[in-house]
């Protein structure tokens, strides 16, 4: 399914705020042990920017954006918006997880009006931001379906106008593709740089491809396990829509193999032998 994005579906959205992480560190306790799931994290992401949070499975990745999106505190370091510490309620960011979280008894409409539930707006302006949103995904004509009838990509698709109804500049997205088979996988890399294009909200993209992480972002931030942190940086400079020949070319087939290296040295043991444990 292919859909054609317009600046129009696409919600003006406030201007994005300059975010960044000094030294964050995380470490989760359990009643057994402790894990230090993010060490001395330091990022800092420019109003507008696509970028990618590239790591194996355990490497604080998902931690990391749950701090950017305010659901958790650090527990040293500092999370700044435009250098003012980041509040619990900012809502210039709006976030997805990677399970479609969809509720089986809502319809599509309604999957996505719930992101606009308990914030004082009237029925008709919760309606037309869901309706803006799932016309930019292409689901306009599936407003009154029931999850149970979509596919994978399409639950994706409702996810992503969820994110988008909510008009926050800043969108985190937490491995929203990983369970999609590889030709939905692509369009819907496809779609988000597009939605991107059209309107340049700030992207954090979690996920674990490489491929994916060079296809749909700006820049690359690699991260490794035991202790989670980041190792590694790699900038695109090539805009957008990013061409199915640019997607085989020499440069980024280059890149494909430095991160590969990258990552498969980091798993036989670069990370100095430390434990994640503390
Ligand atoms: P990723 O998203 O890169 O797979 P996570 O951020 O989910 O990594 O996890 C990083 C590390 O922190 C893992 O070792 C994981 O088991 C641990 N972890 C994550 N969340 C919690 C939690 N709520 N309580 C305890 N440990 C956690
Ligand atoms: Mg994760």
């Amino acid at each position: 399914m292919n859909v054609e994005v317009s600046g129009r579906m696409v919600a003006k959205v406030g201007r994005a705020p300059v975010i960044e992480l000094r030294d964050v560190s995380k470490v989760h306790k359990t009643a057994r042990q402790m894990i230090r799931a993010v060490c001395g994290a330091n990022i800092r992401i420019e109003a507008g920017e696509f970028v990618s949070l590239l790591g194996p499975s355990g490497c604080g990745k998902s931690t990391l954006l749950g701090l950017v999106a305010g659901l958790d505190q650090p527990t040293s370091g500092t999370i700044t918006f435009d250098g003012l510490q980041r509040s619990t309620s900012d809502r210039r960011v709006a976030v997805n997880f990677q399970e479609p979280a969809l509720f089986p008894w809502r319809d599509t409409k309604r999957n996505v009006t719930i992101a606009l539930e308990n914030r004082g707006l009237g029925r008709a302006q919760v309606d037309a931001q869901a309706e803006r949103a799932l016309e930019a995904v292409g689901l306009s004509q599936f407003q009154n379906i029931y999850p149970s009838h979509l596919s994978g990509g399409m639950k994706q698709r409702v996810m992503l106008a969820r994110l988008l109804a909510m008009n926050a500049p800043v969108m985190l997205m937490d491995e929203p593709f990983a369970a999609l088979d590889a030709i939905t996988r692509e369009q819907m890399q496809d779609l988000v740089t597009r939605l991107y294009s059209a309107r340049r909200f700030s992207i954090i993209f979690v996920t674990h491809s490489i491929e994916e992480a060079l296809f749909a972002s700006q820049r690359v931030i690699v991260m490794c396990a035991r202790p989670g942190r980041i190792v590694h940086e790699v900038k695109l400079d090539e805009g957008y829509p990013r061409t199915f020949d640019w997607r085989l070319s020499d440069k980024v087939a280059a890149l494909r193999r430095e991160l590969h290296q990258l990552m498969r040295d980091l798993d036989a043991g670069g990370s100095g032998g430390e434990d994640a444990r503390v």
